[in-house]
This record gives C-alpha cells, sequence and structure tokens, in this order.
C-alpha cells in the first residue's frame, strides 16, 4: 500500500505535489475538478486515505462522499446530473484511488458545451 500511495497521483494531489483546482476539503475528503472534463463543473470527490477500490476503504473515509458530491452537484446550478464510481480496470477505473464523479448535465437552455 505505501509504495502505491508513494506514485499515486490522487494523494499527491491531496498533499498539493500536483495542482488541482480544489472544491472542498475536510479531514477525510478532498474534491477537484477533473482535468477531462465529460462537462462543465465534472468534479471528483475522494477519500484523502489511499485506496484503489471502495472495498478498500473503511465506511467513515467514505461517509462523505456522497454528501460531498450532492453540495458540488447543487452548486452548479445543474438539474440533472450523474453520479459515477468505478472499480477496477474491467469496470473502467484509471486512477487507482477511489474516486465518485460527479457529472451534470448542461440545463438546456445554457445549450451544450
Ligand atoms: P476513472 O476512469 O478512473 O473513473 O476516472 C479518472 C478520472 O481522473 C478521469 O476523468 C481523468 O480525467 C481524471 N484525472 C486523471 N488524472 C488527473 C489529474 O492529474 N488531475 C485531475 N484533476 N484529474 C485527473
Ligand atoms: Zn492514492
Amino acid at each position: 500500500m505505501a509504495s502505491k500511495m508513494a506514485s499515486c497521483i490522487f494523494c499527491k494531489i491531496v498533499k498539493g505535489e500536483i495542482p488541482s483546482f480544489k472544491l472542498f476539503e475536510s479531514d477525510k475528503t478532498f474534491a477537484f475538478l477533473d482535468i477531462q472534463p465529460l462537462s462543465r463543473g465534472h468534479a471528483l470527490v475522494i477519500p484523502k486515505v489511499h485506496g484503489e477500490k471502495l472495498t478498500d476503504i473503511p465506511d467513515d473515509h467514505l461517509a462523505e462522499l456522497l454528501p460531498v458530491a450532492k453540495k458540488l452537484a447543487l452548486a452548479t446550478g445543474a438539474q440533472e446530473f450523474n453520479i459515477l464510481q468505478n472499480n477496477g480496470k474491467g469496470a473502467h477505473q484509471e486512477v487507482g484511488h477511489v474516486h465518485v464523479h460527479m457529472i451534470p448535465k448542461p440545463n438546456p437552455e445554457e445549450g451544450l458545451i
């Protein structure tokens, strides 16, 4: 686990070793904008503790992930949004640190981005 943490880009983002556009931080949780957003406001919410899959993270470090994703969804003003969470390469997980995607749908009056 320690060696994976050392090379983990999301652990580096939490520590400020890689820059990110931070949206939220608490003692257990960190949220930032996705570098390749699928829509404006596409955010990632992660536990600060390293773990590859949801099943690797203790419940008390998962508890804030959805409430923070919900706050960020509300903050975008999007009326519709997707919450997505991939576990394992075969399930399209590219970064091996648990993360919840919050992907707002553009409101119809704002057009496509
Ligand atoms: P996954 O496919 O693992 O669920 O999604 C990983 C997400 O992390 C992708 O949407 C990708 O754009 C994002 N990502 C990868 N590297 C970085 C990075 O260095 N900074 C930020 N902000 N997002 C990243
Ligand atoms: Zn990590």
